[in-house]
């Protein structure tokens, strides 16, 4: 047994600082070379705990953390793409995040998505309060700790830190969080800490690195545990071509040892295939690096955690995202695991949902439990392009609900087949390459829909309307009657009922014309010719009659509920003046 390094991710929105503040890490390690080995990765940085200790040591004796961890492995790749697509089973890779904010700006869009990433992996994090520096006053000490560069700062500046800190603290309680500054926290199992730092001068780092070392030392000890012996377990990073090696696929190990014999196997979008390691590649420091060639070296093998480049045979279709295992003779069991993996993902599919498609497990994952959240049924997630099949099973949908009869693409292609057939069924389509965009498009147009659907539904609703019959213009006694009319008030549509004053029903409109036209519906104030179906002149109604549209019982408890502020004075009276008439039948009606 021996504990691994635990897994970093940063996270946040785009210009917050995300690259800034890894990028300072990097610099500060190999800064700080003689205090402790560097370990490079591919993909990774690890943070020796010795540097830890050098950078924020007198924080750490503060908090009383023994440092029994080997350091801190940050991914160099930040973002919640990476972080969803660098998954494991039952969740986030990453053991641990930043979720880093700039201190002027506050929470953005991505901010958002990040958290809810994060809680929907329960990841613990703690919250970067980023770009401090640039708080107008501020007085620069390079590197510096925040306790130590905070009292010497102007109080106009300590002022608005707090200020923009506090803020912060307000958003994360109307997400659900409770937090507060890192030095003034009373209890670190229910508040999230809140690290003022500047990813540019490095100030507050210190800070920033012990905390999370206490984080992943308080919550993560067993987690972090591995068999340093057993068949290593990894995530996918990337599969790429590189000049003079071919494919290779980078990886992050977070379980057991990879050696440079071992048989692999991954995922590809349709199968678990193995393949034997040809080498195992790490990378060379950075001051030996002078051509391209030598950029990596060969090593023997390598335990958790580690960021590791695999040139293999037959690895052109694995997929970044994929799990790998180490298989040893236990290739089916280990092909089961992989597929179980995924099947976490793809089970409890409904019939009438919308189709998903995302380009890598991970990020499916995310996107899956997203619109989960937002209870959205789902018919289909795959990874992969969007095909024609995918646009079928759309169109099917579609003809039952129209507002589920969508595809939500993330990260992917649309086949040129699958785009003619879009074109075609007219099957509305999402895409993007950021998930906040993707949700936030489709909630919009659903809401937009149902809006539709409700007006449409309203529309529907017939409304009070009052017409005259006209005296000696009768141009037809019956089959159908058809007279002269005028229309009081409202407005009168084809298909309409009419009654007449006492109650009794008259017909139905079947058609209206003026000078020859036909017309749908007349309003207050028109003269038309009117047919009515079924009535009979004489016997139905007369000359000089005033009849009222017919309203359902049901339509009427939807105007009076839904409709209300929509009718008209007019229309109100005339609705009063049905009331009345056909209370007089039944002294419940509508009640
Ligand atoms: P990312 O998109 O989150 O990776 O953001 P970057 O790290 O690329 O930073 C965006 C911009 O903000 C760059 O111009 C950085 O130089 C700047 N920046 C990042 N951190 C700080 C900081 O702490 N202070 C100041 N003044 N600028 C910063």
């Amino acid at each position: 047994m021996k504990i691994r390094s635990p897994i970093v991710s940063v996270l946040g929105h785009v210009d917050h600082g995300k690259t800034t503040l890894l990028d300072f890490i990097r610099g500060s390690i190999i800064a700080q070379k003689e205090a402790g080995g560097i370990t490079q990765h591919i993909g990774a940085t690890e943070v020796p705990i010795e540097v830890v200790e050098n950078i924020g040591g007198e924080f750490l004796k503060k908090l009383g953390i023994k440092e029994t961890l080997p350091g801190l492995f940050f991914v160099d790749t930040p973002g919640h793409e990476a972080f969803t697509t660098l998954r494991k089973r039952g969740g986030a890779l990453a053991d641990v995040a930043i979720l880093i904010v700039d201190l002027n700006e506050g929470f953005k869009p991505q901010t958002y998505e990040a958290l809810n990433i994060l809680k929907m992996y329960k990841t613990p994090f703690i919250v970067a309060a980023n770009k401090m520096d640039k708080i107008y006053g501020w007085q620069t000490h390079e590197r510096a700790p925040f306790l130590e560069t905070f009292p010497k700062q102007p109080q106009s500046v300590r002022e608005k830190l707090d200020t923009g800190v506090y803020e912060l603290v307000g958003i994360l309680h109307e997400e659900g969080f409770e937090s507060e500054r890192f030095d003034r926290i009373s209890n670190f199992a229910k508040q999230i800490s809140i690290v003022p730092i500047s990813a540019k001068t490095g100030e507050g780092v210190p800070e920033l690195l012990a905390m999370l070392m206490g984080l992943a030392q308080q919550y993560l000890k067993e987690q972090l545990k591995i068999e340093e012996n057993a068949p290593a377990k990894g995530t996918i990073l990337e599969v790429k071509e590189e000049v003079g090696l071919g494919v290779t696929i980078d990886a992050v190990i977070y379980d057991g040892i990879l050696k440079k014999d071992d048989t692999i196997a991954v995922m590809t979008v349709n199968d678990v295939i193995t393949t034997r390691i040809r080498s195992l590649l790490k990378p060379n420091p950075l001051e030996e690096i002078r051509e391209a060639k030598k950029r990596f070296k060969k090593i023997d093998e390598v335990v958790a955690a580690a960021g590791i480049k695999i040139v293999a045979p037959n690895i052109e279709n694995a997929m970044s995202g994929s799990p790998l295992r180490v298989a040893r003779d236990d290739f089916e069991h280990v092909k089961e695991e992989i597929l179980k993996e995924i099947e976490d993902i793809k089970i409890d599919t409904d019939e009438l949902g919308i189709v998903v498609k995302a380009d890598t497990l991970g990020s499916l994952e995310a996107l899956v439990n997203l619109l989960r959240d937002m209870k959205i049924p789902i018919r289909a997630a795959d990874i992969g392009d969007v095909s024609r099949r995918d646009v079928v099973d759309a169109s099917i949908v579609k003809n039952e609900d129209p507002l589920y009869g969508v595809i939500v693409a993330f990260n992917v292609k649309v086949l040129p087949s699958a785009a003619e057939e879009i074109k075609s069924s007219e099957i509305k389509l999402f895409s993007s390459n950021i998930i906040y965009q993707l949700i936030e498009d489709y909630d919009e147009w659903i809401k937009a829909a149902e809006e539709r659907k409700k007006k449409a539904w309203l529309d529907a609703i017939i409304k009070p309307a009052k017409i005259r019959i006209i005296p000696k213009l009768i141009f037809r006694n019956s089959k159908p009657a058809i007279a002269g009319i005028e229309v009081l008030s409202g407005t009168v549509k084809q298909d309409y009922g009419l009654i007449r004053g006492d109650g009794a029903r008259v017909g139905k409109v079947e058609g209206m014309q003026d000078k020859g036209k036909n017309l749908k519906s007349a309003s207050k104030g028109q003269k038309v010719a009117m047919s009515i179906k079924d009535a009979i002149f004489g016997k139905d109604f007369d000359e000089g009659d005033v009849l009222y549209v017919d309203i359902p019982e049901n339509h009427y408890k939807i105007l009076v509920s839904e409709l209300k502020n929509k009718l008209t004075e007019d229309e109100f009276e005339i609705l009063n003046e049905i009331v009345d008439i056909k209370r007089k039948e039944n002294p419940h009606w509508g009640m």
